[in-house]
């Protein structure tokens, strides 16, 4: 196996063999799906809660309830999801965008009655790094195929430090108050869109913006879901 990224190539082969599939040929999409499927009942973090009864909550989020109801999550982020994520995020390859998205839920989605989505904000620097925002890109990509509105309501008070290498008490600092949530989130539910999730932190921050700013309910969606922090 390799990883083909080349952009400029008109017809695009698989990105992950390079065999003829534009995006993922139906090989990969087939492997991708058996084996990094996450295996419900999840957990409202999106973890699987083997042996339990769906809906009840992981050890985690029984001792600190997250404040969104629901995460759904494509895959596990493990290889070779992982490897293309960070392809895109840092070379920023945007076949490979086609790639990763085009097995998302079809509509309605995975929550229809989500008043909309909203794209979970990376740092401007980040951004501008990057030159692009792959949550507010997936965010417009997966409100056009579910056929729910785009409303980019949160935005980022102040830059938070990279959370590699923090511990969960500093992290939890960091990211505390960093979200700042438009008025128009008042009596909406909306369904948050990240690429992918770890602690979970930025989610719980970014909710708790929402709500504050009156939402009615948050869910998340993230395209991979590492297994990281699972009790
Ligand atoms: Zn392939
Ligand atoms: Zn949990």
């Amino acid at each position: 196996m390799f990883f083909n990224l080349n952009p400029f190539r008109s017809q695009a082969p698989c990105t992950l063999c390079a065999r003829s599939g534009g995006g993922l040929c139906t090989l990969c999409r087939a492997h991708l799906q058996a084996s990094l499927t996450l295996e419900k009942p999840l957990c409202r973090c999106g973890l699987p809660t083997p042996g339990v009864a769906a809906a009840s909550l992981c050890g985690r989020c029984l001792r600190r309830p997250p404040p969104f109801s629901a995460t759904y999550s494509q895959w596990r982020y493990d290889f070779p999801v992982d490897r293309l994520i960070n392809a895109y995020k840092h070379r920023g390859r945007l076949h490979l965008e086609r790639a990763l998205l085009s097995l998302a839920e079809p509509a309605p989605g995975p929550w229809p009655e989500a008043d909309l989505v909203c794209p979970l904000p990376a740092h401007w620097r980040r951004r501008l790094w990057r030159g692009f925002d792959q949550a507010e890109r997936f965010a417009r990509h997966l409100g056009q195929s579910w056929r729910q509105p785009v409303v980019p309501l949160l935005r980022r008070r102040h830059a938070s430090q990279h959370q590699q290498g923090l511990s969960q008490t500093q992290r939890q600092r960091n990211l505390r108050d960093a979200f700042i949530a438009d008025p128009r989130a008042h009596g909406q539910r909306v369904l948050l869109i990240d690429d992918v999730m770890t602690s979970g932190g930025s989610a719980r921050a970014a909710s708790h913006a929402l709500l504050n700013a009156g939402a009615l309910e948050v869910r998340v969606w993230v395209l991979a879901r590492t297994l990281q922090g699972r009790v």
